[in-house]
């Protein structure tokens, strides 16, 4: 097939997520009534938050809270600061979230959140205004019972950690079950840090297994360098032997034949801001990067880098997607046709709100696991739902993100089924 043409239309994040589900439900010939509920979030909050900024004016900013569905639990999702954000991103994410929570079958909807913010661009005092700011005006939104948010791109423990103490205020009384991804010191997890990349090695070790590929022998590229994708390259080094050959950030890629290390990647890029410039390497652009004779490509950035466009050029035999929605439907049915393993995102990335969930569960009871507890469970909820949904894959003859849906949906349209919502 001949590279095509993408048009901006075909890349509207919530459409892509509504066209995915509505490709499983076929499938498994969901209830009309069902789809009609799953095709839209239950709750949308718009907010405008004035934040005192540091040259004395005040800067109004625009944010979003998402509730997806709750059928099976209290929703659950990250909060992205982001230039780009916008309302069609934060549903899509919402809907994935429901679809990952349910995935690896923890008790909890689905759920986002969103300020359309430049991180980059803010001093800290502006960042916790903005912040707090946020939490008092999604207050009564939010909740250990209701909705519990998290990090996401460009969010971080510190951020989660005045988010919380905010709505401690607010509330009169310790709620540290009210949001997760917080520093250790305030209720967060052992092994929160790095679930995300964690998880997604559990996720690439049962798929390699059952697919014979020695991972030791493999070579690796990784798009984006934030929590994902630099813990993405320690873990699959430390974890697996392999050799990471190529990593990019927002200013560039880099390729090294010889194996990047991880620590002198993580030393340069805290000296330079960048993994760009890195001793001995070529310098490549982010669509090279995908591009790659490696055998695991793992999109750790953002949506809609994998397209019709450049799908056909990809010759990594996996595909793990750390980041959120980066394939478009076209090129998944590209990626289904050529034989690549796609480990799709709810799936792969799902480690993080898994970790997530363990953290509120302690902060609920009050008690708190060791490390190894946290890795245990992790690998044993990941292990479970990674073969869920290649055997799904492989009996119902479909690629594996729709094979998730299957799983996914089936879970949530049950529990509302139950709740008598249809
Ligand atoms: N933002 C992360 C995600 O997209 C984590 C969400 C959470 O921990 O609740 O999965």
């Amino acid at each position: 097939m001949i590279a095509q043409e993408v048009k901006k239309e075909d890349l509207d994040p919530f459409d892509i997520a509504v066209k995915q589900l509505e490709k499983a439900a076929k499938v498994i010939k969901l209830d009309k009534q069902a789809l009609e509920l799953l095709k839209e979030p239950q709750q949308i909050l718009q907010v405008r938050i004035p934040v005192k900024m540091d040259n004395g004016e005040t800067k109004v900013f625009t944010g979003f809270r998402v509730h997806y569905n709750n059928a099976r639990g209290p929703v659950k999702g990250g909060i992205r600061f982001h230039p780009e954000e916008n309302l069609s991103t934060v549903k899509a994410l919402s809907a994935w979230m429901t679809w990952k929570t349910a995935i690896v079958d923890i008790p909890l909807g689905g759920a986002k959140g969103g300020v359309i913010c430049d991180t980059k661009k803010m001093s800290a005092g502006e960042l916790e205004r903005l912040s707090r700011g946020y939490i008092r005006a999604i207050g009564e939104f939010v909740g250990p019972e209701v909705d519990i948010p998290a990090p996401d791109v460009y969010t971080t423990p510190q951020i989660m950690a005045w988010m919380m103490d905010e709505y401690e205020m607010i509330v009169r009384k310790s709620a540290p079950g009210m949001i997760t991804g917080k520093p250790i010191e305030l209720g967060g997890s052992l092994g929160r840090g790095d679930a995300t990349a964690r998880g997604g090695m559990f996720v690439l070790r049962e798929a390699a297994k059952k697919n014979n590929i020695d991972l030791s022998k493999a070579k690796v590229a990784v798009q984006g360098f934030g929590n994902a994708g630099q813990f993405a390259v320690r873990l699959i080094q430390e974890m697996f032997g392999s050799k990471v050959v190529a990593v990019s950030d927002t200013k560039g890629g880099i390729y090294l034949e010889s194996g990047i290390k991880y620590k002198d990647l993580m030393d340069y890029k805290a000296k330079n801001g960048t993994v760009s410039g890195f001793p001995g390497s070529k310098k490549i652009s982010n669509e090279e990067l995908l591009e790659l004779g490696v055998d695991v490509l793992v999109p750790a950035a953002i949506e809609n880098q994998l397209t019709a466009a450049n799908a056909d050029k990809v010759k990594a035999k996996i595909i793990l997607e750390l980041a959120n929605g980066p394939t478009t439907p076209d090129a998944d049915e590209i990626f289904y046709k050529k034989g690549i393993i796609l480990l799709p995102d709810f799936l792969a990335n799902s480690g993080g709100v898994t970790v997530s969930y363990f953290e509120w569960a302690q902060d609920i009871s009050g008690y708190f696991w060791s490390e190894e507890e946290v890795y245990k469970r992790l690998d044993e909820k990941l292990t479970k739902a990674t073969k869920e949904v290649l055997d799904t894959s492989k009996n119902l003859k479909i690629d594996t993100r729709t094979a998730a849906y299957t799983i996914s949906i089936k879970r949530v349209a049950d529990a509302m089924k139950l709740r008598g919502w249809y």
